[in-house]
């Protein structure tokens, strides 16, 4: 299923590539029509086609002209094959090849050159006429170069999104080899390779921040610093976008189309920038999917995929944009007339949702009322394809509108595959005192949690089922919860603060319905290493749990793990006691626990019975296994190296807690590297995006 997929994906994005370079078009018809243009057809109120398309002035020179262009019998007749098109489609006129010979053998006696038409150039043409050698030339290379820039503007689009294909053939010969061959990469620690992963893989841009948002205006405006190395893709992106936004435009003068130089420029620009900007509308939606199959053949977060999804969003609206404010200043004397056509109209839509879209996917926006932006991003973004359908279906590059519909389609489908395929669960739910709450769930079981995974949560209630949030899933440690999906949650301010009232009503525990939606996220291969340190804070604790869970009960080599976890409360500790019983079973892990909030020497009781309960499950050599500090924080960026430099083998560290907490122990592992005894690998996840 994944392998077909994964082709499926292939094909969209090399079908839209292709057709970018396939094109370009010599359109010998228009250069022709344009000519015969000029002159005064008399058409009184007959419409542009019932002038031209049954006229015994107008065919006969248009077909002349061709002829002069020497082409060969095919590209002729497929030239005619266009003006029949234009003429039935648009002036919803009744014409055929015979009716247009006709035409033309009745009048081909009649052909007048332009000296015998004369120097007055507004009088009608009453006879076909002989276009000269000249004004052919400079048609030629008017039309041409106006066909040419909207072959590029779609070219130089595919050409951009070879660069992502680029980008993700890296990643994917990456991930594979690390599948497949994880010993050559595990040794890779020469002091080149670690200087190289500290100056550009594994830190956030400017050193420090990445979970935390950087901003400014009181953080409205505000966002995530991505890592280096996905900044350095990005800014190959935006180069990529910049530099072919700008170059090769080449106005000249004379121009049978655009005699104004200046205008002439300003056109080239809008087509660019407009079709440019369609071409990176499939990726938007590609990167934004919960079902991107490039997910898995790369092993690269959704968070990161969510970095590339803005990324490239801004870019097209950037260039949409453009492109509407060229064309407004070009069409500034006919704007009302402009709205009476659908295709503007459409246009206009497209490009106000798409703006609009990116002005509410502002961080406070996202970060205070996240349902809210979900669901007005979604509804805009409905409209905003509509708006591009109508814009464009009647100009062409209809192609990157039926990839993206195709790509959005494929993720509803598979996302509602997904829930028809976990059933109905239902779930064991209890609170804790300080908002934490833990589910245990009994779903159909046709596939199972893996380390990292998450699924998408939907309570079936009256109202608000269609929100799904996701949570991290782990392994159960108690038998007979087996095989069931264990959750951790806290509570927020949406729908688990409706969880949390919901249960306080119970009495504390309640049996709830819900719909899966998963498995997702990747699993970091750190089973392979010997050493692995896990570093939670808070809730980010499933995580590491979901990991350890694992390693322990498949056993899969002799490793050792370092479990630290702070959190403020003991009913944090309560909540998780079953976990935290299993860990310190076995001989494997050396858990150490930081229980910061002040109150929690004053509920040593509780706690120290609970410590003792989890040691008295152990051996003795549990207990020196197994620590509980109350009242105070660890030093992460002293813990670690010193964690680092006495591990055995090779190292991975895993991190999982509040941004602070992330980017601390980001940048105390960046600065360790080299530290370790073997290889030293760093790997995050983050419960927001
Ligand atoms: C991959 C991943 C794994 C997660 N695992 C856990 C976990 O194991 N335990 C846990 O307690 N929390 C986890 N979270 C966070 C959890 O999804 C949010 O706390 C939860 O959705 C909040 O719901 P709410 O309606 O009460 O939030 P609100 O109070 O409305 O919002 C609080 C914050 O939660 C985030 N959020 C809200 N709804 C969503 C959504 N549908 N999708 C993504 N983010 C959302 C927003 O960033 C928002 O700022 C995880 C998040 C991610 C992205």
């Amino acid at each position: 299923m994944k392998t077909i997929n994964a082709i499926v994906a292939l094909i969209l994005y090399f079908s839209c590539f292709s057709k970018g370079v396939l094109a370009y078009k010599k359109y010998y018809v228009y250069m022709c029509q344009a000519l015969v243009n000029e002159f005064n057809l008399d058409c009184g109120n007959s419409t542009f086609y019932e002038c031209r398309c049954k006229s015994s002035v107008f065919m006969p020179s248009l077909i002349r002209c061709l002829e002069d262009y020497n082409l060969s019998e095919k590209a002729l007749s497929r030239e005619i094959d266009t003006i029949i098109f234009n003429c039935n489609e648009y002036g919803y006129m009744n014409v055929t090849t015979e009716i247009i010979e006709e035409i033309y053998e009745e009048n081909k006696d009649q052909f007048i050159t332009v000296e015998e038409f004369g120097t007055n150039l507004t009088a009608p043409l009453t006879k076909p006429i002989i276009m000269p050698e000249y004004n052919m030339t400079m048609a030629y290379k008017s039309i041409n170069m106006f066909y040419w820039q909207l072959a590029t503007g779609e070219n130089y689009g595919g050409i951009i999104l070879s660069y992502w294909c680029g980008v993700f053939l890296i990643a994917i010969a990456i991930n594979f080899i690390k599948k497949a061959a994880p010993h050559v990469f595990l040794k890779m620690n020469s002091p080149v390779v670690i200087k190289f992963r500290q100056m550009f893989v594994t830190p956030a841009t400017f050193g420090f921040k990445h979970s935390i948002p950087i901003g400014c205006f009181k953080n409205i405006i505000a966002m995530a610093t991505p890592t280096r190395a996905q900044s350095l893709i990005v800014f190959g992106y935006l180069t990529m976008c910049l530099i072919l936004g700008m170059i090769k435009y080449e106005p000249f003068e004379p121009n049978i189309w655009f005699p104004d130089q200046h205008e002439q420029l300003i056109r080239y620009i809008a087509d660019r920038t407009g079709i440019m900007s369609t071409t990176q509308i499939p990726p938007i939606f590609l990167f934004a999917g919960r079902n991107n199959l490039l997910q898995w053949l790369t092993g690269w977060s959704f968070d990161t995929f969510n970095v590339y999804h803005r990324w490239v969003a801004r870019v097209m609206v950037f260039y949409a944009f453009m492109h509407s404010v060229c064309y407004t200043w070009l069409e500034r004397d006919w704007l009302s007339y402009e709205f009476q056509w659908r295709y503007w109209r459409w246009g206009v839509v497209a490009t106000i949702t798409c703006c609009i879209m990116l002005g509410q996917s502002i961080f406070i926006l996202r970060s205070k009322f996240y349902e809210f932006f979900l669901l007005f991003h979604i509804a805009l973004a409905v409209f905003f394809v509509i708006g591009m359908w109508y814009h464009i279906v009647e100009m062409g590059w209809m192609n990157w509108m039926y990839s993206t519909i195709a790509i959005w389609g494929f993720d509803r489908a598979v996302r509602l595959g997904r829930l028809i395929w976990s059933g109905v669960g239902t779930s064991q739910t209890k609170i804790y005192p300080n908002d934490i709450f833990k589910m245990t769930i009994d779903y159909s079981k046709r596939w199972k949690a893996y380390p990292g995974s998450y699924v998408y949560v939907h309570i079936l209630r009256p109202w608000g089922f269609w929100e799904s949030h996701p949570f991290t899933v782990y392994q159960s440690a108690l038998p007979e919860n087996e095989g069931k999906l264990m959750i951790g949650g806290t509570v927020k301010e949406g729908m688990t603060k409706k969880i949390a009232k919901d249960l306080t009503k119970a009495g504390g525990e309640k049996t709830i319905k819900v719909l899966i939606d998963g498995p997702y996220g990747a699993c970091h291969d750190v089973a392979r290493y010997d050493t692995v340190i896990f570093v939670c804070g808070g809730i980010g604790v499933t995580s590491g749990l979901s990991y350890t869970m694992d390693i322990i009960k498949n056993k899969y080599h002799d490793q050792h793990l370092i479990f630290l976890w702070v959190t403020r409360h003991q009913s944090s500790l309560d909540c998780f006691e079953d976990e935290f019983k299993f860990l310190a079973q076995s001989d494997k892990c050396d858990v150490e626990i930081y229980l910061t909030s002040p109150d929690a020497n004053s509920s040593d009781d509780s706690c120290s019975d609970n410590e003792k309960k989890l040691s008295d499950t152990g051996s003795d050599n549990s207990n020196s296994r197994y620590s509980v500090i109350k009242g105070q924080r660890p030093d992460v960026a002293t813990l670690l190296p010193t964690y680092i430099s006495q591990s055995k083998g090779t190292t991975a560290v895993m991190v999982c807690g509040p941004p602070t907490l992330n980017d601390l122990a980001r940048r105390t592992v960046t600065d360790n590297l080299g530290t370790g005894n073997g290889r030293v690998d760093y790997f995050e996840e983050a419960f927001s995006w």
